[in-house]
């Protein structure tokens, strides 16, 4: 089944390093490379967060670079991070300098990839052209092709910790007075006192 109705195409996205490292892969090599990437799901979309160069044997022909010792060393070195292997879902190979499309070959794989649940494919060449694709076997076969992605930036967890601490050393916020938590004013509006001043009774005995 292929669908092009955008409104039903499911959302991807690709974290900046992530995508970074795929185009540096791709430019890096003048012969068809490929590799796979770590996908994570959520409600909403697809996310890519990571992206994977196994050990490989490439020549002028080959079609699946990818042997079957280099992906068990990935699948080792991601167990003992802990990362569970069914988020290895992306698949991406390189076309180096010719166009970018779906061979015999190529489409074979993605059958195969995705004949237990889903796989998201990538197709790039040196010219920076790519395709992306999406196949689900579950809960019947479905192809999503020529998709488009958003880039998303990753959060740096240790950059976000120095920020937090220079923001509290550097920067003075002001509480927001009773009253304006009471009226519901936000903390940068003028406080309600300045425009209606309390004053105490014996203040108000001099202003009849
Ligand atoms: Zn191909």
């Amino acid at each position: 089944m292929q669908d092009d109705d955008t409104s039903t195409r499911p959302r991807i996205r690709i974290h900046e390093r992530a995508l970074r490292k795929l185009w540096a892969y791709i430019e890096a090599c003048p012969q068809e490379i490929g590799g796979l990437g770590l996908v994570e799901c959520s409600a909403d979309a697809l996310l890519v967060t990571e992206i994977f160069l196994p050990h490989q044997d490439v020549t002028p022909s080959t079609t699946d670079p990818l042997t079957a010792g280099g992906i068990d060393v990935l699948m080792k070195a991601l167990l003992a991070r802990g990362i569970c292997l069914s988020k290895l879902r992306f698949w991406w190979h390189s076309h180096a300098d010719s166009p970018v499309y779906w061979s015999h070959e190529d489409r074979k794989t993605v059958f195969n990839l995705s004949s237990q649940d889903f796989c998201l494919s990538f197709v790039g060449n040196r010219r920076r052209e790519h395709r992306l694709r999406l196949d689900a076997s579950v809960p019947f076969r479905t192809t999503f092709d020529r998709l488009p992605f958003e880039t998303v930036l990753e959060t740096d967890r240790e950059l976000a910790e120095l920020v937090r601490k220079e923001v509290a050393e550097k920067v003075r916020m002001q509480k927001p007075s009773f009253i304006s938590r009471v009226l519901g004013a936000s903390p940068d509006e003028s406080p309600v006192e300045d425009a209606f001043p309390l004053i105490d009774a014996a203040d108000r005995r001099r202003f009849p």
